[in-house]
């Protein structure tokens, strides 16, 4: 069912035990709703509990708030509602969906055009760049007061959703929202030294190393970079140290189209598309090979080996550019 603020509201408003949870591999969208959102049942007394499959990652350890988010327990939990954020397909929520009694109702606020409507209350709106945003435009609508923790949160997942306010989807309402978070008491120096001039030099190491070996294909239309799990462990890499890297390969002049793949342990391969037109859909791709995501922004994880996706992936893309 298509669901409104209010509808959300009154869910929120007959249910006391609340679960929170968004998709694997979190990124500051997911993280800083999740947080954000359980702040505010928290504040409505709520017995709010926030989860991700890999609990808060240090990368994220600058969400004030952060310490909410635990790893899932391994048993199902009763809840009198469930809210899934940012999460395209259920299946995304990895092992937060095993502590999901069955029966649980389930409340699903997402941005992405190919979000499934997995849930029995489905507020998706693609126009929005960033869940926070989302979120943001509901605690106005609600009439809720935006702390400086949660304001912090949101302005985090909006600003590097959106890469830093520049990617397609921006529009007056994300100013607007961001605008409103300032008024709220975010920091947005301190804020964007910890998302931005913070990063490990374990980070660097690998872009240093993807930058030295990427790869252009397509008359130079698209660029390519792929993270054997070889280098992995020669570089000690984790698995946060990847986002953002892929930003660097289409940023070059006569790039159309980037893309990441990375050698996973369970032998399948995660790829990481980005375009740089609207024109090319990467989503469309993805969606060949089961994954999705936004137009220009757009994920799969495919079974391996690494080159045969490599090969398949980008003849997949190719087409889509030509096209
Ligand atoms: P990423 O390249 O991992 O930063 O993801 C880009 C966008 O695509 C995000 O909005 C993800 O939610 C989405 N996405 C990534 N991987 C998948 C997948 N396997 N299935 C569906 N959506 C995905
Ligand atoms: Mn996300
Ligand atoms: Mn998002």
């Amino acid at each position: 069912m298509s669901a409104t603020f209010d509808s959300i509201a009154a869910a929120v408003a007959s249910a006391h035990t609340i679960g929170v949870a968004s998709h694997i591999r979190p990124d500051a969208d997911a993280l800083g709703s999740t947080i954000a959102f359980a702040m505010w049942l928290r504040s409505l007394g709520k017995d709010a509990r926030a989860f991700n499959e890999e609990g808060s990652t240090p990368k994220f350890h600058y969400l004030p708030g952060h310490e909410l988010v635990a790893t899932p327990p391994a048993a199902p939990q009763k809840f009198d509602l469930f809210v899934a954020l940012d999460t395209s397909v259920k299946n995304r929520l990895g092992t937060v969906l095993g502590a999901i009694a069955p029966g649980t109702p389930l409340a699903n606020i997402d941005h992405h055009v190919s979000n499934e409507q997995f849930g029995d209350l489905n507020f998706v709106d693609p126009t929005a760049p960033a869940t926070g945003q989302i979120l943001v435009e509901f605690f106005r609508h609600t009439g809720a007061e935006i702390t400086p923790a949660m304001a912090a949160n949101l302005f985090a997942a909006i600003s590097t959703d959106t890469g830093s306010f520049q990617y397609a989807g921006t529009n007056e309402r994300t100013f607007a929202a961001a605008s409103h978070l300032i008024s709220c008491g975010v920091d947005v120096p301190g804020l964007s030294r910890a998302m931005y001039d913070s990063q490990p030099r374990r980070r660097f190491n690998l872009l240093r190393h993807a930058l030295n070996t990427a790869e252009f294909h397509c008359g130079d239309r698209i660029a390519s970079f792929s993270l054997p799990l070889e280098t992995v462990r020669e570089l000690q890499v984790v698995p946060e140290d990847n986002e953002g890297i892929i930003d660097h390969l289409r940023s070059v002049e006569g790039v159309e189209a980037a893309v990441f793949f990375e050698e996973l342990p369970e032998g399948k391969v995660r790829v990481s598309s980005r375009s740089k037109f609207p024109s090319i859909d990467v989503c469309k791709v993805c969606k060949i090979f089961g994954g999705g995501g936004h137009p220009m922004a757009a994920g799969a994880r495919i079974n391996g080996p690494l080159q045969k996706v490599k090969h398949d992936f980008l003849q997949a893309l190719a087409n889509e550019i030509r096209n």
